[in-house]
């Protein structure tokens, strides 16, 4: 019998980069060789996998781990007590010689970022024997793509048969054969379905986002048995092999900074997926999530509670 969902809490390891977020604003940005002043200095923490954890444990209220690696630095302790203060299990996180992965980032006065990643200790991500266990009794694998490859398909060989690994194939970059092999459900925005799509969309993507998003998830079908394209204020698509596809609208927010918006979806959609519910079902958790998390400024700081996602959903 499958779990019921409403009270299942299902676990979810979530592999991933970790990075410190160092933000600037500028009048706009320097060209090659110039020096220029910008505003005083923020500092966030960041890096896909471990924004997606903090969602799926605090937002989804899913028993969740995060396996990534951080420097024995300052950065490293801020984004650990980011983690643990969201309920993320953080046992299992690799502490590197290489610094904490640090992201530079310009914001100019029309919002446009530009942004340098120092990887640093997320290029030291390892599944050792303690990780595989840990994976090998989660219901969820998720992962992205700012660490190694190989790590991704180490995290998913290691899963136990019946859980799903999911990837947000973020940032986009071309997966060789085992990794499409390997997959369960993959998450992506319109771009990066785009990318991933390649040759096999056709020359015929049409140009309203929700019916590209379609034709998109169709040709991804062929590759891996699910796919969720997310759409920003225009909600999300979830299509799967043997169904028709399913467009779930967002809630109508004032958005404030969408940053992390994509995070918070990916870590409820694995936390509501774990716990039991339906891929079209979780979608639309995650879409609550995703549009609260819009409503506040950062990355981790935006991500909401479960109470707060369940209050706006109902
Ligand atoms: P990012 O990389 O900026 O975090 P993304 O491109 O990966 O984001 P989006 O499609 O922008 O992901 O957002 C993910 C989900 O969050 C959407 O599918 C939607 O449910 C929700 N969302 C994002 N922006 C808005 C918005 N303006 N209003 C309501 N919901 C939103």
């Amino acid at each position: 019998m499958s779990p019921d969902p409403s009270t299942h809490r299902g676990s979810v390891v979530v592999v991933g980069s970790a990075n410190v977020d160092l933000v600037v604003d500028v009048p706009r940005h320097p060209g090659g060789g110039e020096t220029i002043l910008g505003g005083d200095l923020r500092r966030s923490t960041g890096g896909k996998g471990a924004n997606q954890a903090v969602a799926a444990a605090r937002a989804g209220g899913a028993d969740t781990t995060f396996v990534g690696a951080l420097g024995r630095d300052e950065s490293g302790e801020l984004l650990l007590a980011s983690l643990d203060g969201a309920g993320v299990r953080t046992d299992l996180v690799g502490r590197t010689a290489a610094p904490t992965g640090t992201a530079l980032i310009t914001v100019s006065p029309d919002g446009e970022n530009a942004i340098v990643v120092a990887p640093g200790a997320n290029s030291h991500v390892r599944i050792g024997p303690e990780q595989a266990e840990r994976i090998g009794a989660a219901d969820v694998v998720l992962a992205q793509l700012e660490i190694p490859l190989d790590v991704v398909l180490a995290a998913g060989a290691a899963r136990r048969p019946g859980a799903v690994l999911a990837l947000n194939a973020a940032p986009s970059r071309d997966l060789p054969d085992a990794m499409w092999a390997a997959l369960d459900l993959l998450i992506v925005n319109e771009h990066e379905a785009r990318d991933l799509a390649g040759e096999a969309a056709g020359p015929a993507t049409p140009t309203d986002p929700v019916d590209a998003a379609e034709h998109l998830a169709a040709a991804l079908l062929a590759k891996v048995p699910a796919v969720v394209v997310t759409l920003g204020g225009a909600g999300c698509l979830v299509a799967q092999r043997g169904s028709a596809p399913v467009r779930v609208p967002a809630p109508r927010v004032d958005a404030v900074d969408t940053t992390g918006a994509g995070d918070t979806f990916c870590g409820v959609l694995a936390a509501a997926l774990a716990g039991g519910s339906t891929l079209v079902d979780a979608a639309r958790t995650a879409s609550f999530a995703g549009a609260l998390a819009v409503t506040r400024p950062g990355a981790q700081d935006a991500v909401p509670t479960a109470d707060e996602v369940t209050t706006f959903a109902h």
